[in-house]
């Protein structure tokens, strides 16, 4: 298609965004033409502002916007337990389930030997110091089950049975809502296995 230069520039900024085609992308930088300037204006400042804005708790590694951490706030938050993350954005996954009041820990990503990506990538030393200085007594790891989440999951199992911590990993199973039949062999075979008192 031949765009003007501009409008070429606004389709290939938009097609770098996951999931966005060729397609979606026009869509989106045709409907930009018809905001008002002030919209536009705003849009551009909260891009160019927001990892400026938007800081990394140096202790648990959630995002912050100010001083303060809440999700470290140990007035609100139980301290007692840690729940192993792997990304920053899961926490908010977590937190609107409204069913874990304690702390979080982001490992910042997962082992994984294809990517060269070992241990001493994680935060897991500080896991460590963490636990030590906050007393815990439970850690739950909550991971991806894949074969990435699965070795991590074991490293951390064999890194923290040390310590005088509970660890625990979230439950894999049948999604809510859905028939056996549509459920594939190895989640099956992993709700077996970690079947609950009923
Ligand atoms: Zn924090």
């Amino acid at each position: 298609m031949h765009y003007p230069e501009p409008l070429l520039k606004l389709i290939h900024v938009f097609k770098k965004l996951p999931g966005v085609g060729q397609k979606s992308a026009e869509r989106f930088a045709f409907h930009l033409l018809n905001w008002p300037d002030v919209h536009l204006q705003e849009m551009s400042e909260v891009v160019l502002t927001i990892k400026e804005r938007l800081k990394t708790c140096s202790d648990c590694g959630c995002l912050k916007d100010e001083a303060s951490c809440t999700f470290c706030d140990l007035t609100r938050r139980d301290s007692h337990i840690i729940c192993i993350i792997a990304s920053s954005r899961d926490v908010f996954s977590i937190e609107e389930t409204h069913t874990y009041h304690g702390l979080y820990h982001v490992l910042g990503g997962l082992l994984s030997p294809l990517e060269r990506r070992g241990p001493e990538r994680l935060t897991i030393e500080k896991l460590k110091e963490r636990l030590i200085k906050l007393k815990c007594q439970e850690v739950v790891i909550a991971l991806d089950s894949t074969l990435e989440g699965d070795a991590t999951s074991l490293y951390l199992k064999q890194e923290l049975e040390m310590l005088p911590v509970h660890i625990s990993r979230l439950a894999f199973g049948i999604p809510m809502g859905s028939s056996l039949d549509y459920v594939d062999g190895g989640t099956l075979a992993r709700a077996f296995t970690g079947r609950n008192q009923f």
